[in-house]
């Protein structure tokens, strides 16, 4: 699948180790090299703020979406062409993934998890067939990834659907998983109800 925009998903903070840092600024140049679009949070602050400026520097397609509340807080990237303001969360959730042709996730806390797995609950419902990715810097997401095994294991993640959560350790090698994605066809509700005695 030809990637036009991805969006991006990623903390707020810088997290602790530099590596996260190097790898968002890393995935904003790769973008913009690559002449993928880039869509996120539209704010400056730690990870969020180092991948939309290698996006911009790099000359690509940056597209921020905020809500008005934190728009209000000073915390947007300022100078972004692009910039959409919207009234809440949901429909700022919405709006990235109507965007995006494609989803990552970088190192972030919970608004990250949060909105990743959204697109992953979207997808394995069928509402849409756009690849998800983590991106495993230093082994950033290695434990979620046990944890998601442990999840399926236990019986409550189909298996197709487990195996639509890519992940690299690097941002050019994640970008191919995603290109090379075939949607999953595997129906939740199905196999749910497949699941009754
Ligand atoms: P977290 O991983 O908890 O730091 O949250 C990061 C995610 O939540 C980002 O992908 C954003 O969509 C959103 N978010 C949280 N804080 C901000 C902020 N200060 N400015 C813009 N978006 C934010």
């Amino acid at each position: 699948m030809t990637l036009k925009r991805v969006c991006v998903f990623c903390g707020s903070s810088p997290g602790r180790s530099p590596e996260y840092a190097r790898a968002a600024t890393e995935m904003g140049a790769l973008l913009a090299r690559r002449r993928i679009g880039l869509v996120f949070g539209g704010g400056r602050v730690g990870m969020m703020g180092k991948l939309a400026q290698a996006a911009l520097e790099g000359g690509g397609e940056v597209i921020g979406v905020i809500p008005r509340f934190l728009h209000e807080k000073r915390v947007a990237f300022a100078g972004l062409s692009d910039l959409r303001v919207v009234g809440t969360m949901h429909e700022r959730k919405a709006l990235m993934a109507a965007l995006a042709d494609g989803f990552v996730a970088l190192p972030g806390g919970l608004g990250t998890l949060e909105e990743t797995f959204e697109m992953l609950t979207w997808a394995q419902l069928g509402m849409h067939g756009k690849p998800c990715g983590l991106l495993d810097v230093a082994g950033f997401f290695a434990p979620l990834l046990r944890f998601l095994d442990h999840v399926t294991e236990q019986g409550f993640i189909d298996d197709a659907h487990r195996g639509m959560v890519l992940s690299a350790g690097t941002p050019a090698e994640l970008l191919e998983r995603l290109e090379r994605f075939e949607p999953v066809v595997a129906d939740k509700a199905e196999w749910a109800l497949g699941k009754m005695g």
